[in-house]
């Protein structure tokens, strides 16, 4: 049987809910290539390889798109609209499978944390953090971090690598697996955002991290519209009007300091692309707008940044900008060099950015339980390094 016969069966179903207990593991020793992650023209290239005839590659390559991002398929054999032969061929070479999850965990407020352990044995995390009728999956873009943000628990880990597109959009797919929301609805749904806010500088791994959301965002498997997606930026200048004209997703500045001798401290990137810098960047950045606003992200920290002074400071900062404020109470770890600001103070630092103009909602502390903030779980098994080993010099060179 010639390997494109096509096998003529239509399934109606796909992955399903059934797509969690399917869900294959990674294997260190397997050294099939993962499709996930790849672009159309990359399928299309593996199935050429595989003997698929040219004048159909195209065609079978939108299946296999829609297998993969729209039903959700963790195995070849689920897809019926392929001949036997060629789900054999994708098998033998190919593979579909999740990444291992480590650990898990899932607060009392419905946050749910996993720990994603790739095939080298890499971790990194992804949270979900649900709202009423929605809810924002938080992603990571590298193993560890080079920034060593002294307020972020992941900025005391080591930086190892970036993570490549496909093992990007795998924290998707395992996410979407456990609660079976395949196929990806058009309606409303649970997974409804994602924010590139998880363990890494995402504007670190450009390439890879663009190239996954390329294919979030695709009409034709995830969907996921470039308006429910955030990319959120210690300040990497350079790279900040490129990411709003390629991907044009909603932007997300950890800013948290109003003053650079103390953005220096908490966000050492600083020392490298100051605030004025940054915020030119972001008056700069395309498709900002009074509906599209840019979020400032501001950690509260008691008696560090929480002054009404500091609130008057921003206020005069940002002016100009379409901006909002999220206002983040200091979620703390153990060893944490920081406490959170006390209820009073920040409210009474919400109500003068809020006269101002300014959206400032506190963003309720979520997950608190199993110490959601990013880098926390991964912490149990991974050695700190000295924070005055780190060589911030070498990492802002990056
Ligand atoms: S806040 Fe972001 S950029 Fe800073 S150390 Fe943490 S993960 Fe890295």
């Amino acid at each position: 049987m010639p390997i494109d016969a096509g096998s003529g069966a239509r399934s109606r179903s796909g992955a399903g809910g059934d797509a969690a207990s399917e869900t294959a593991t990674i294997k260190g020793e397997d050294q099939r290539e993962s499709l996930i992650g790849l672009t159309r023209e990359e399928l299309a290239e593996r199935l050429l390889a595989v003997g698929v005839p040219a004048d159909k590659v195209r065609m079978r390559a939108k299946q296999l798109w829609h297998w993969i991002y729209h039903r959700g398929a963790v195995e070849f054999d689920s897809m019926t609209t392929m001949s036997a032969a060629l789900r054999a061929a994708l098998a033998e070479r190919h593979t579909l499978a999740r990444p291992e999850t480590a650990a898990e965990q899932r607060s009392a407020d419905g946050t749910r944390k996993w720990l994603l352990r790739f095939a080298d044995g890499r971790e990194v995390e992804s949270v979900y953090i649900p709202e009423e009728d929605r809810g924002a999956l938080c992603i990571s873009s590298q193993v560890g971090c080079t920034l060593s943000c002294t307020f972020c628990h992941t900025g005391t880990q080591r930086m190892v690598r970036n993570l490549e597109a496909g093992e990007i959009v795998a924290q998707f797919l395992v996410a979407r697996d456990s609660y079976g929301e395949w196929p990806s609805p058009r309606g409303p749904r649970l997974l409804s955002n994602i924010v590139m806010m998880g363990m890494g500088e995402p504007l670190f791994n450009y390439d890879n991290v663009a190239k996954a959301l390329r294919i979030v965002m695709d009409p034709e498997g995830i969907a996921l519209s470039r308006r429910r997606i955030t990319l959120s930026t210690a300040g990497v200048v350079p790279m900040i009007e490129r990411c709003g004209a390629e991907i044009g997703v909603g932007l997300a500045v950890s800013l948290h300091a109003v003053r650079d001798d103390l953005r220096d401290e908490l966000v050492p990137i600083n020392r490298k692309y100051p605030i004025a810098e940054l915020l030119e960047a972001c008056r700069r950045y395309p498709g900002a707008s009074n509906a599209r606003r840019i979020t400032f992200e501001y950690v509260m920290l008691k008696g560090v940044n929480d002054s009404e002074a500091d609130a008057r400071a921003l206020v005069r900062l940002i002016a100009g900008i379409p901006a909002k404020l999220n206002l983040i109470p200091f979620n703390p770890w153990p060893g944490a060099p920081y406490e959170c600001s006390p209820p009073e103070a920040i409210e009474r630092f919400a109500a003068i950015v809020n006269r101002a103009g300014y959206a400032a909602p506190v963003r309720a502390p979520r997950g608190r339980d199993i110490q959601a903030a990013c880098g926390q779980l991964k912490s149990a098994s991974v050695p700190r390094r000295s924070r005055r080993a780190v060589d911030i010099g070498e990492a802002l060179s990056l």
